[in-house]
Parts: structure tokens; sequence; C-alpha cells
């Protein structure tokens, strides 16, 4: 054995295929940027959430409650959902992560539509499934009609993310209602709600209806958006049965959601209000940014969620617009990387940070 030549460690098969999510940009940059590439809330916790988790951060010589007793119970008396039909995760990524886990494995099928959001494809990559994909229709928005059609004897999972990301789309509840009654029991079908509640289309609870007719139903939510905590990891699913949460705790380590995210979680629960006052922002910005984009002649998406979604004038390139802009100290998400040249993905964030981009895109164009 000579220990002085260089000799690669042989990873396994999977991890050639796991795709490498691009990180955004910015983390290294002075305090002053625009980021608006992760769709996170451009407002801090709220102080009652914060002292919340420094609360609980005085017990992490704990382990923390590995069954999320608190969260779970708080989540079922604002959600109607017994406890034992809600999992947590850390983050909704790791429910997300498990359920390929649980779910997948060779020979088995996967269906999602694409553009959608950039962890689907480590599902299939992870677990050596199949992943059908199924383009969007014209307005950039799910099929469903051609999604159903993909559904065989081996689709183990269905998952619709709605609204979408990075789309900023989203169908209404008869849709996903009427989508729902064609997935056959056996299938698990997961509907990715982490912005349903900045959706103007129907009600975020809408949805909870469902569970109580479909076994097989499942609502992934998250405390990273609309809550603005996405720094503390905390995700959770609505499940129209206890088979779900049980699986997926299987295929994970017994402590994936930590104390302070817990507690901060269950504290953010008590202000609904805070939420409202944040979906009415969203909306504000949303309002001006479509028409900041209409007067430089473009189209955006009809977006029903916290960003927004167009392609660039053909004229344009991409990856000088981005770098434009990045220039400017505004950062955006390119939409090569998520699956549609020439498109771009900007989350809403405050006024001002909304008039740079826009100001910053005018230059740039
Ligand atoms: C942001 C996002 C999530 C949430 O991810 P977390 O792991 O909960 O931070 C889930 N699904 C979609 C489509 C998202 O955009």
């Amino acid at each position: 054995m000579r220990h002085n030549e260089p000799v690669a460690i042989e990873f396994s098969e999977r991890i050639r295929r796991i795709p490498v999510y691009p990180a955004a940009g910015g983390y290294a940059l002075p305090e002053d940027v625009a980021p608006l590439a992760s769709n996170e809330s451009p407002d801090p916790p709220l102080p009652e959430v914060l002292e919340a988790a420094r609360r609980a951060l005085a017990g992490a010589n704990r382990y923390p409650d590995p069954t999320s007793g608190r969260l779970r119970r708080a989540l079922s008396d604002r959600y109607g959902v017994p406890g034992a039909r809600i999992a947590i995760g850390n983050g909704s990524c790791d429910i997300l992560l498990a359920a390929g886990e649980a779910l997948l494995e060779p020979g088995a099928e996967l269906v999602y539509a694409w553009p959608s959001f950039s962890v689907y494809p480590h599902l299939a990559a992870a677990s050596g499934a199949t992943a059908v994909t199924v383009g969007l229709d014209a307005a950039h928005r799910h099929d469903l009609d051609a999604m159903a059609a993909e559904i065989t004897a081996a689709t183990r999972l269905v998952i619709v993310c709605n609204p979408n990301n990075p789309t900023s789309t989203a169908l209404p509840f008869a849709d996903i209602a009427a989508f729902a009654e064609r997935v056959p029991r056996h299938v698990a079908l997961m509907v990715d709600e982490a912005y349903c509640e900045f959706s103007l289309l129907d009600d975020p609870d809408t949805t909870l209806d469902l569970l109580g007719r479909h076994s097989n139903l499942v609502l992934l939510r998250t405390f990273s958006k609309v809550h603005g905590l996405c720094g503390l990891r905390v995700g959770f699913a609505l499940c129209g049965s206890e088979d779900f949460p049980r699986a997926v705790d299987q295929v994970r380590q017994p402590f994936f959601c930590n104390v302070a995210a817990q507690a901060a979680a269950v504290e953010a629960l008590r202000h609904q209000d805070a939420v409202a006052a944040r979906v009415e922002r969203a909306i504000v910005a949303r309002v001006e940014m479509e028409s900041g984009l209409n007067a430089l002649g473009i189209e955006p998406a009809d977006s029903q969620a916290n960003f927004c979604w167009f392609d660039l004038p053909q004229s344009a390139d991409e990856g000088d617009v981005v770098r434009g802009l990045s220039e400017r100290g505004v950062l955006v998400r390119a939409g090569a990387a998520l699956g549609r040249d020439g498109a771009l993905r900007v989350t809403y964030g405050t006024p001002a940070q909304n008039a740079r981009f826009l100001d910053a895109l005018g230059a740039v164009l």
C-alpha cells in the first residue's frame, strides 16, 4: 500500500444519481443585499417566538421530545387532525425525503410535475425508483389529467405542489378534490402546501376536509415560509391515516426536531394574526411586483405564492441578467437550475427590496 497516491473514496451508486441543489448565493456577501432567491420571509421572527426558543435552549443539555408531543397537540388543536395523524420533520423536506425512503424502491414509480420543487428529483435518485415527470400546462400549472394518466400499478407516490414552486401558480380546491378521487387508495398522494397561506384561490384550511375522505392523503406544510422560521427547520404533515407518520418516523433518527424549533413552532401557532398580516404584506408586494414587471413588458405567471415566476424577454440572456442583478446586490433564482431556461424566480421582499429589484432589472434589461 503506497500512501502518497491520492485515492478517491468509492461512494455508492446513488451518490452519482442524486442531484446537487445549487446553494443560493449571498451567505458570504455584505449585509445590504436583497436576498430574493429562497422564498424566505422578509420579516424576522416574532419576539414571543424568539423568547420561546430561547427558553427552550436553556434545556439543551437534554434531548428533544422525540414525539414532539406539545407541537403535535398544538397542531392538532389548530387543524383539527388527531395527533397520531401528524408527522413532524426537521423542515418539511425531511418528511419528503423520509417519504421517499418509506415508499420507494427499485421498480416503484413516483409521479410529479416539472418544473416543480427541486427536492423531488432526490426521491427517485436516492431510492432507485423511477421518476415519472409530467409537464405543466401553458399557464405553468399542474396538468392533473396528464398526471392521473401516468399512475400505474407500480406507482407508490404522487406529489402535487400547490401552489407550485418555482412557477408560483396554484390550482383551485375543486381540482385537487377531484384528483384525490382518481388516485387509487394504495398510492400515497402528497399535496405540498408550503405556500398555501398565500393563495387567494381558497382558504388554506379547505384541503383539511379531504383528510377524512382519503386515508392516502398527506398535506405537507411548513413553518419555513409564512411563519418565517426556515432557519430553525420545522415542518409537518397532516395525514389521512396514522400509517404515514409511523412509516416516516421508522426511517429517521429519533431526534430530528430540535428543542428550539419545537418550542418556537408551538408559539408561532398562537399568532395567527401575524400570519394574516404577513399574507397581506405578500399580497401587496405581489400587486407591486406585477405592475412593476408589466411596466418592463414582462408578464409573470399568476402568482398565488410569496414569489413570482416569469420568462425574460427573448433578447435577454438569463446568465447575464442574474449576474447583472447580483452585481446590483439583488439575488434571485435562475430558471435554468429550476427546469426552465430563460425564466427567473423572484421572492417578494420588503417594499424597498422589491423596488431595488425592479430598478435593477430595468437597468440590466
Ligand atoms: C420551501 C419549500 C418547502 C419547505 O421546506 P422546509 O424543509 O420546510 O424548509 C417545501 N416544499 C416546497 C415546494 C417549498 O418551496
